[in-house]
């Protein structure tokens, strides 16, 4: 395969049908990475082809589920394999930290055993009491078919590898398109699941734009479903384009997630010394750019000034620069427009009376030149009347608001279109437990923010998408429920005297 042969079509590695290339930058300083295929209608219809003979035709969606389980261990065991290299990898096109690609790789593992363990334990239909010994009635589960999946650029490979898991362990074939400006690790993963066997045409895959290539993945009559992750507008038309077809239609979109801290967590050093760090992680891990980012702090009045001091002055400590150099916090935003679209939300919180009290503006020196660097950003005096507190980021752009009770700080976390992920910081158990119950969010954390599970539902509520991902609903999404009803001791029903 060749740097542009990045296409896969059938178990072969194939330039676009038209030659159309695309260089991927490095964020660190916008130098070519590598140069990817640039697909069109013409891959995309042949992925989906191949996806469709592998399909109907193939030993894929008919091989026991004990196969397909062990075909998962064996991608795991090569992403352990690949670890330092793929977390490399997906450090330089995405921007992350050496680190924080390391620990996705894990988590992606993770994700792959887990299917493995599920499908198994889950393969089995669920006998149906019809209410007479002659009756024999049973659910079974079957694969949905082919499957387009649709992944942005924040977390690629833990994205992909999210829908691919489930994917492959319920018997689907499929074709994945990786946003156009940072395929690599999305590459690397499909030729690891080659090498661990899986069978020529189940997976393919077609680098490039979401207007043709995606927007074609969703409309295509031989697609049967479509699991889109990404923001609200391509969401939205993914979801029309779907419709002709009556595709199955997963969503993972955006949040405006909110970090609700009481006083009382931080009366003692220590629980002020931990809100405030987990407050940071949550804002501006990833420059920001993590669709469940603790972008909003809900701070209770009284605890406001010492909090967002502490808090400014640890986000101005925050290490900039290239995530593979040695002590870096924090890297670059991933292109161009996502600075500029930072720069943007910033000026116009200001216009509209937001105070700034760290941030808000490119850092300066040499050792950022061409990249898209952005300094961690707190805007405090906010409210909901701002665009900055509506509408998602996905920068390290934190804003502050206060409330003076549990039902104001209630009132403000769920006042969002959103609800994908919130945090409740409380030492009061039973506070923290009502106001998480009434949190409208797909994920609440207590006392903590960001972790997840593989063995828990993944999803937004509101605009946040639609169906989960992780946990048994995760793999749900790509089964069909087959009712099968059998008579043992058929007679006629004379409905009709004939
Ligand atoms: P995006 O919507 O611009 O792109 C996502 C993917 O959709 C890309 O592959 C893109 O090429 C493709 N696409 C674009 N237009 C399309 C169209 N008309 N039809 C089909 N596909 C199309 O999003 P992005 O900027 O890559 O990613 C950032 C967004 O993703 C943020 O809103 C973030 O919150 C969201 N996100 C959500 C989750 C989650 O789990 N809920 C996880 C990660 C990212």
């Amino acid at each position: 395969m060749s740097d542009q042969q990045t296409i896969h079509v059938g178990g072969e590695w194939r330039a676009a049908a038209t030659g159309a290339t695309r260089e991927i930058l490095d964020p660190a300083d916008a130098t070519t990475l590598a140069v990817v295929a640039e697909g069109g209608t013409e891959d995309t219809d042949a992925a989906i082809a191949a996806a469709r003979t592998a399909f109907d035709q193939g030993p894929w969606p008919r091989t026991p589920v004990a196969e397909r389980a062990a075909l998962l261990r064996r991608v795991a065991d090569l992403l352990q394999r690949d670890r330092e290299s793929l977390g490399l990898l997906e450090s330089r096109n995405a921007g992350k930290t050496l680190e924080e690609g390391r620990v996705d790789v894990d988590c992606v593992t993770d994700a792959f055993r887990y299917f493995a363990d599920l499908v198994v334990n889950e393969s089995g239909g669920r006998v149906v009491d019809a209410g007479s010994p002659d009756i024999h009635s049973v659910v079974v589960h079957e694969p949905v078919g082919v499957c387009a999946l649709i992944t942005p650029w924040n977390y690629p490979l833990l994205q992909a590898s999210w829908k691919i898991a489930p994917a492959l362990a319920a018997g689907n074939t499929f074709v994945i398109k990786p946003s156009e400006i940072t395929p690599l690790t999305t590459v690397a993963l499909i030729r690891l699941l080659a090498e661990a066997g899986l069978p020529d045409g189940v997976a393919n895959l077609v680098t490039g734009p979401g207007d043709p290539v995606g927007a074609r993945m969703s409309e295509h009559p031989g697609v049967d479903l479509v699991s889109f992750t990404g923001g609200l507008a391509s969401g939205t038309k993914v979801m029309r384009a779907a419709a002709d077809s009556v595709k199955k239609v997963a969503l993972e979109l955006g949040g405006k997630n909110p970090n609700v801290v009481f006083a009382d967590a931080c009366a003692t050093d220590e629980g002020f010394d931990t809100a405030v760090d987990q407050a940071l992680n949550a804002a501006f891990i990833h420059s920001g750019q993590v669709c469940s980012a603790g972008s909003r702090l809900i701070v209770e009045e009284s605890l406001r000034e010492r909090f967002v001091a502490e808090l400014a002055r640890r986000a101005d400590r925050i290490r900039l620069g290239r995530g593979t150099d040695e002590g870096v916090e924090c890297g670059p935003l991933v292109s161009a427009r996502q600075l500029a679209r930072t720069e943007e939300y910033v000026a116009s919180a200001l216009a509209e009376g937001a105070v700034l009290r760290a941030g808000g503006e490119r850092p300066a020196g040499p050792a950022y030149g061409d990249g898209y660097f952005y300094r961690p950003t707190v805007l405090d005096g906010c409210h909901r009347g701002m665009r900055v507190v509506r509408e998602e980021v996905f920068g390290p752009v934190l804003t502050v608001e206060t409330f003076r009770t549990e039902d104001e700080a209630v009132a403000l976390a769920n006042d969002t279109e959103y609800g994908l992920a919130g945090g409740v910081w409380s030492a009061d158990p039973g506070r923290a437990r009502r106001v998480a119950g009434r949190l409208r969010h797909g994920t609440v954390w207590i006392n903590d923010f960001h972790p997840y599970l593989p063995q828990a539902e993944w999803g937004g509520f509101g605009k946040s998408g639609i169906g989960r991902e992780l946990g048994p609903a995760g793999l749900a999404e790509y089964r069909e429920s087959k009712h099968v009803y059998q008579n043992l001791a058929p007679r006629p029903v004379r409905w009709f005297a004939g």
